[in-house]
């Protein structure tokens, strides 16, 4: 530790000299992301490949169980597996610990994607300007979102195309949850569908609240139990073929 004219404590960050503890460990999550791309580009290409194969086999099913229908209908009256199916033709997989496209540019631009990207830029550490490691008026960017948000594998902006993916994060072992993963997915890519709309269509009502200052709702549990709900209800179970 070594003290700055301020009284800021600094940390001893290796390369990057003595500085603030919350911009060494920017620094060297920045570094880790790179790294880890690099080191492991073959482990996104991997998790990849294999959400690729899953989305193959889903278009390969014939039958989904009535509950699966059943559910899905509730979420919203015209979402059926046989839709999911279709959206998820156009989906692609991106590599989110590596992408610096605005939260906006990932929306595709639309008006919902503004609204995401005030929301994201309330969520910018403020050490992160604090410490001149961004400046005022920056947009968040997908990358920085991961890193912000440590719990999550994968981001779907709604009405996009697109899976962004912490290959680092996301289990990939299991073919079936995969399969899972893609419904879900495509749930919000295709069919503009949120988390929370999902949550309270399957679990019941109270499934998110909205924080304060906040204009968006959040889940109060985790969105991977809906995909643990596809994995059992519309590719695992009897009826599911
Ligand atoms: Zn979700």
């Amino acid at each position: 530790m070594q003290d700055l004219e301020g009284g800021e404590d600094l940390v001893d960050c290796g390369i990057y000299g003595y500085v603030p503890f919350e911009a060494c460990r920017f620094f060297q999550d920045s570094v880790n992301n790179a790294g880890h791309a690099a080191r492991s580009s073959t482990r996104f290409e991997q998790a990849a490949s294999r959400l690729y194969k899953a989305r193959g086999d889903l278009g390969a099913r014939s039958q989904f169980s009535k509950p699966c229908i059943a559910g899905l209908a509730k979420i919203r009256s015209d979402l059926d597996p046989w839709g999911i199916v279709a959206g998820s033709y156009d989906i692609r997989i991106e590599d989110g610990s590596q992408s610096t496209k605005t939260i906006r540019d990932a929306w595709g631009g639309s008006a919902l994607g503004n609204a995401a990207q005030f929301q994201a830029n309330q969520t910018l550490p403020e050490e992160w300007f604090k410490f001149g490691i961004i400046a005022p008026g920056y947009q968040m960017n997908v990358q920085d979102y991961f890193i912000v948000n440590r719990g999550v594998t994968a981001y779907t902006p709604i009405g996009g195309n697109t899976i962004y993916i912490d290959a680092g994060r996301l289990t990939i072992g299991d073919a079936g949850r995969n399969q899972a993963l893609i419904m879900h997915e495509t749930i919000h890519n295709a069919f503009g569908i949120d988390d929370c709309r999902i949550m309270e269509a399957i679990f019941g009502p109270q499934q998110c609240s909205l924080p304060k200052g906040s204009t968006e709702r959040r889940e109060n549990r985790p969105s991977a139990d809906f995909t643990t709900w596809l994995l059992d209800n519309c590719v695992n179970g009897p009826g599911n073929y």
